[in-house]
């Protein structure tokens, strides 16, 4: 899909080059993306990563497997990490990968994780354009951003980035 030849006057929000291992992270997130959709879910995928680059928990979307409209995948993976019981201090310094922009429940959930930075996808304005008019495809319209700075604490957030690779997953994928 070409965002850019696209008919509406949004504009949408400009990609953010990553480094070689943030690339490398996200691109993993997307990979689950696919493996979710695969499934039947929705194509998201997340991953999380200390600050020493150990992947401390992985998940994709589970929606339609379970029949749990909290199954996304920043929410299973938050709750994969919730095992390790790791200290407020460490979560920190942590980064979620997420495949696409998360969303207002799973922005609030990493907020209440302490993880101190986010890295995502395709942005919610692209996404729009793959979720469509239905009803029970939109989303609520407020930016994770917005959640992060109401947080007393630093949520550092990039993104969009590897848009197109990010976008793979969605192609085809929502009614
Ligand atoms: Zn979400």
């Amino acid at each position: 899909m070409n965002f850019h030849s696209d008919t509406h006057t949004v504009i949408y929000p400009a990609e953010t080059a990553l480094d070689e291992r943030d690339g490398r992270y996200l691109r993993k997130a997307i990979v689950w993306s696919h493996a979710a959709r695969r499934r039947g879910n929705r194509p998201f995928g997340c991953v999380i990563v200390s600050a020493a680059g150990e992947v401390l928990a992985e998940a994709g979307n589970s929606n339609a497997e379970t029949g749990d409209c909290t199954a996304h995948a920043e929410i299973n993976a938050l709750r994969a990490l919730a095992e390790r019981k790791l200290p407020r201090e460490e979560l920190a310094g942590a980064t979620l990968y997420a495949s696409g922009e998360p969303c207002v429940m799973c922005a609030g959930a990493i907020f209440w994780s302490n993880i101190g930075r986010v890295v995502f996808g395709i942005d919610a304005e692209r996404l729009r354009v793959f979720r469509g008019e239905r009803q029970d495809q939109r989303d609520a319209e407020l930016s994770c951003r917005d959640v992060f700075r109401a947080s007393p604490h630093p949520i550092e957030c990039i993104g969009p980035a590897l848009v197109d690779e990010a976008s793979a997953a969605h192609d085809g994928a929502w009614k």
